[in-house]
């Protein structure tokens, strides 16, 4: 008699287990014809889940493993599920968990984790996306809208060229005097330093930016280094 059913292969019926023999309410796996008691279910599937790791050489002795944990049932099974293949195998096992700020759904979901975590005896790693995903954001603003005032300063630069260029022409044709030469040779040199400090702020975005997404840091200072010794 089926008792309950998940809809997917597992019923719950009265039955002997296969395994230990005990009678009482089991799990009937219709996939592998197989009834199990409650606590023999449970080494069936870390088995199960001990033979995957195996065959695919997921994991070497001494490894640290970090399980993404939703606080759902998927991921929780398999946070004690390794929590115990642990320390059979040898490795190291930590949860991490995003939590996603929206609202109280996020701080419930958040609790149930912590709870999980500390009955499994994993530590717990929380990452709030909410923040990082503000912060993320906010560069790769400064990093797009700094593109566009890097040109529009570039252009201003190449107006601000001519005007001295012409200023120095009529000076010496004497339509213009110094001060007019000066004074035009001043607003480059304005118009230089916003580009520059554009420039530097755009680069420095990039590496925030980067550094955020988890990226190569490293690569990035090369690139930006590259394109400040090109812009001197
Ligand atoms: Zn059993």
């Amino acid at each position: 008699m089926i008792i309950a059913s998940d809809g997917h292969g597992v019923d719950l019926v009265e039955g002997r287990c296969r395994i230990c023999g005990d009678s009482t309410e089991i799990l009937r796996l219709t996939e592998f014809n197989l009834k199990l008691c409650r606590h023999c279910f449970v080494r069936f599937f870390e088995r199960r889940v001990r033979r995957a790791l195996e065959k695919h050489a997921m994991l070497g002795e001494r490894d640290r493993v970090v399980l993404a944990v939703s606080g759902g049932k998927d991921s929780t099974a398999l946070l004690f599920a390794l929590k115990r293949l642990g320390m059979v195998m040898d490795f190291e096992i930590r949860a991490l968990h995003f939590h996603l700020n929206m609202g109280e759904f996020s701080d419930l979901n958040l609790e149930v984790v912590r709870e999980q975590a500390d009955i499994a005896g994993v530590p717990l790693e929380v990452v709030r996306i909410g923040d990082l995903g503000l912060r993320v954001h906010r560069e790769f603003r400064a990093v797009t809208e700094g593109v566009a005032r890097i040109r529009a300063l570039e252009q201003a630069l190449r107006s601000a060229d001519q005007v001295v260029t012409a200023n120095r022409r009529s000076y010496e044709a004497g339509t213009r005097t110094v001060l007019d030469v000066l004074n035009a040779e001043q607003q480059r040199q304005s118009v230089l330093r916003d580009l520059a400090q554009a420039r530097y702020e755009y680069l420095l975005a990039r590496v925030r930016l980067v550094s955020l997404s988890g990226g190569d840091v490293e690569g990035t200072i090369a690139g930006v280094d590259g394109v400040l010794r090109g812009a001197q």
